[in-house]
């Protein structure tokens, strides 16, 4: 089959490789029906991700049909057109006990699709604990409709919206409008604040803000002062971080009330210099995090009642076998104005 490999920093092939089998009882094979690639892919690409070695098949966002079960699998069956979420759980840990899915403790659980184990950007891809990491996909909706539920809808409201705890009439400063910061748009909405201003330097990006349902998109230049004029000079409520650099993390430090949240989502490359001896006496609360995807039921059901349309974020479609196009698209955002692209064979 093909898939798309990392051959170390910069390099990268669409290229054959061997067909993927089961490996554990627990595992399923799947055809890869639509797929698409992510911000952490660059981040995997340049080196940045210590885990994933040269070799791998990158991607971990996809929808797709079952084509092999292990016999250690319940409720999963050959024929089932299922979502593939971006964290596998082993289902029995301490964390996955606990809905912490993204911290599982097992070796192929967590993240690990399309960073230690071969992941979703190829024709065919091996599962693992195929029963609790799969949802199943309603015959109503299409994969365009449902497949930014595997990653960054659910970051964007797992790790953005309610780590950064969300209340109706907050005002929510959201620092970075790529498809992450655009899905804490998206699902901030469902609780209703009062106001979200989104803050990024590109002004497509800005535009692409206000159509996903932020009230105001600004550059950083104007933050503090629009911020301090719709809170009576007190500060944003909640500041959500999408971005990934230390400039945007501090500030959204600065964004933030007294008694304030900040919610980091982005995957940093270098350390950040926080200013703790202004912050001390805040009270402010500073959460991290990746997702643990458990939200992909209820936003799937938004989905359906028509609460929630991701669709918009698709800006370009591809053949699977244009993946090296697509990525130079996706590399090319500034240029390309690309939010996500969906891949899928014969397309
Ligand atoms: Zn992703
Ligand atoms: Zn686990």
């Amino acid at each position: 089959m093909k898939g798309l490999v990392y051959h170390g920093p910069g390099e990268k092939s669409w290229e054959n490789v061997p067909d993927p089998s089961i490996v554990n009882d627990t595992d399923a094979l799947v055809r890869i029906d639509s797929t698409t690639i992510c911000g952490t892919d660059l981040h995997v690409l340049k080196g940045d991700v210590e885990t994933a070695e040269p070799g791998r098949v990158l991607g971990h966002e996809a929808v797709g049909t079952i084509v092999e079960v292990g016999a250690g699998t319940r409720t999963v069956k050959e024929g089932d057109r299922v979502m593939l979420a971006c964290i596998s759980a082993c289902g029995r840990c301490r964390y996955c006990r606990v809905g912490n899915f993204g911290q599982c403790e097992h070796e192929e659980g967590g993240w690990v699709l399309g960073n230690t184990v071969d992941g979703l950007q190829a024709e065919y891809a091996r599962i693992p604990f195929a029963d609790n990491s799969v949802h199943s996909v309603p015959d109503s909706l299409t994969d365009e409709q449902v497949i930014y539920l595997t990653d960054i809808l659910s970051t964007g409201m797992e790790v953005g919206v309610l780590k950064g705890n969300v209340q109706p009439g907050d005002t929510v400063a959201i620092v970075g409008a790529g498809p992450v910061g655009l899905s804490t748009v998206l699902t901030a909405r469902l609780y209703s604040p009062a106001s979200i201003v989104a803050i990024d330097l590109s002004e497509a990006r800005q535009e692409f803000a206000r159509q996903f349902g932020a009230d105001e998109a600004i550059g950083p230049d104007e933050a503090m002062s629009r911020i301090a004029e719709l809170t009576n000079g007190l500060g944003a409520d909640v500041a959500i971080e999408a971005v990934g650099v230390p400039e945007t993390l501090q500030l959204c430090t600065e964004l933030v009330r007294p008694g304030g949240r900040v919610a980091n989502i982005g995957v940093h490359g270098r350390p950040v210099e926080l200013h703790f001896e202004t912050l001390w006496y805040k009270g402010i609360t500073i959460t991290t995090g990746i997702p643990d995807t458990r939200v992909i039921p209820q936003l799937l059901k938004a989905i359906q009642a028509g609460t929630l349309d991701p669709t918009p974020f698709t800006t370009h479609r591809y053949a699977l076998d244009e993946m090296m196009e697509a990525y130079d698209t996706f590399e090319r955002s500034a240029e390309t104005n690309a939010l996500k692209m969906v891949l899928a064979p014969g397309s």
